[in-house]
């Protein structure tokens, strides 16, 4: 049986880039198929009791149960842990899931909380209506607080929630000056690391305990798998990371893990795309008088730039574009009748959308522009000029009005 890949050395890390290690693993097959194969299964057999009361002594890597994940599931984990720099990742049914679950790993009644006051809706949400009602207190911070966060610091401040760039308005926050005040005073650090992939940026490196990927998102690519990783620095965030999915009865399908891990293969060279396709469009977009600005972090006049420059290694395709106000129609309506712009949540697959946003009526922090001006753009992999004429269609309304 093959046992789960943990524990890779800095040195392993350090000898093969990132674009190799998704593409063929840290370790490729030499023989038999390249691929994992799809193990489906709820029962695991053992041979003798023996070998059945060991495994089932210390489980945390190891096939004992299909709720705990097959061989198909560790592969994927492995290949996700070595993206990531941590000692394992746990895989769970949905990004929703790796969030909800990595929170409740940490948090009792009476704990302090901090999130990000630009994290994505369904954290918010979950926040709100879960954890409220398990009797621990949210509190939203800005996201450009950076170190100054310890004066949030209260003795039941247990855990800080992060996403970077914030969900729909882009805001880049200096995590490892977060964790630089949070490890000395053993706050847990989680970040929602969705939008960069750990291809773009490794949240580890800066300090943080659990990375979370809806790998629904650029980790498959292809728009047709719900799955989330939970990804831990060491090991005993690991086992509880891994005791608590269990305890909650979450089980990431063998069939999900195998795409997710096929997706992985072209992950480089998709994001790679993603994100010359949408510089093509934000610099056909800066060139139009309707447009009052672009949140894009790799933008050199995006408030974030600088950060970005400091811990990404590139950006991916989702952004933002606020239209001035006054306008013929609200910015929305662009959205509608468009030849390869479709309208759809979720992002990171190949096909490109154009979406309204809008973010939390409820946020303290960096206003956003309302929904009459604020559209959420995903550059998916089509031709660029194609994209460019679907959008100057569109831009026409703006002007003259819906024909
Ligand atoms: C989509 C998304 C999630 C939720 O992931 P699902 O797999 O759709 O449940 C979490 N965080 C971010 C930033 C997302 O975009």
């Amino acid at each position: 049986m093959v046992r789960a890949r943990t524990g890779f050395s800095d040195a392993d890390h350090s000898s093969v880039r990132l674009a190799t290690l998704a593409a063929g693993g840290l370790d490729p097959p030499k023989s038999g198929p390249i691929n994992p194969p799809v193990q489906r299964a709820s029962t695991i057999l053992y041979a003798t009791v023996d070998e059945y009361m060991r495994r089932h002594d210390g489980f945390y890597d190891d096939v004992i149960y299909g709720l705990y994940g097959t061989e198909t599931t560790y592969a994927l984990a492995g290949a996700v842990a070595s993206l990531e720099g941590a000692h394992m990742t746990v895989v769970t049914s949905s990004g929703t899931a790796a969030v909800a679950l990595g929170l409740s790993t940490f948090l009792s009644a009476g704990d302090h909380l901090l999130v990000a006051d630009t994290v994505y809706g369904a954290t918010r949400r979950f926040c709100e209506e879960v954890l409220k009602r398990y009797g621990v207190s949210i509190e939203y911070f800005d996201p450009l607080l950076g170190g100054e966060i310890r004066s949030l610091f209260t003795p039941k401040t247990r855990a800080i929630f992060m996403e970077s760039p914030g969900s729909q308005t882009f805001e880049v926050m200096d995590v490892s000056a977060i964790t630089a005040e949070a490890r000395p005073r053993a706050i847990v650090t989680l970040i929602d690391n969705t939008w960069a992939t750990p291809l773009l940026f490794r949240p580890l490196e800066h300090g943080v305990d659990v990375s979370i990927q809806s790998a629904t998102k650029y980790l498959s690519g292809h728009s047709d798998v719900m799955l989330g990783t939970l990804s831990a620095a060491d090991e005993s965030v690991y086992k509880r990371l891994k005791d608590t999915v269990g305890r909650w009865g979450n089980c990431a399908s063998p069939d999900e893990c195998y795409l997710v891990h096929r997706g992985l293969r072209t992950l480089d060279v998709r994001l790679e795309r993603h994100q010359r396709n949408a510089l093509a469009l934000i610099d056909w977009l800066l060139e139009q008088s309707e447009v009052e600005r672009v949140l894009y972090p790799a933008l050199p006049s995006d408030p974030g730039h600088a950060l970005w420059k400091r811990d990404f290694q590139g950006a991916s395709g989702l952004f933002g574009v606020v239209l001035k106000t006054g306008l013929a129609v609200p910015a929305y309506r662009l959205c509608e009748n468009r030849r390869h712009f479709r309208i759809g949540s979720s992002w990171g697959g190949y096909e490109s959308l154009l979406v309204p946003a809008w973010p939390a009526p409820s946020r303290q922090f960096q206003p956003a522009p309302p929904p009459e001006q604020l559209l959420r753009i995903h550059a998916g992999l089509e031709d660029p000029a194609d994209l460019i004429s679907d959008l100057a269609e569109a831009f026409v309304m703006l002007s003259e009005g819906p024909k």
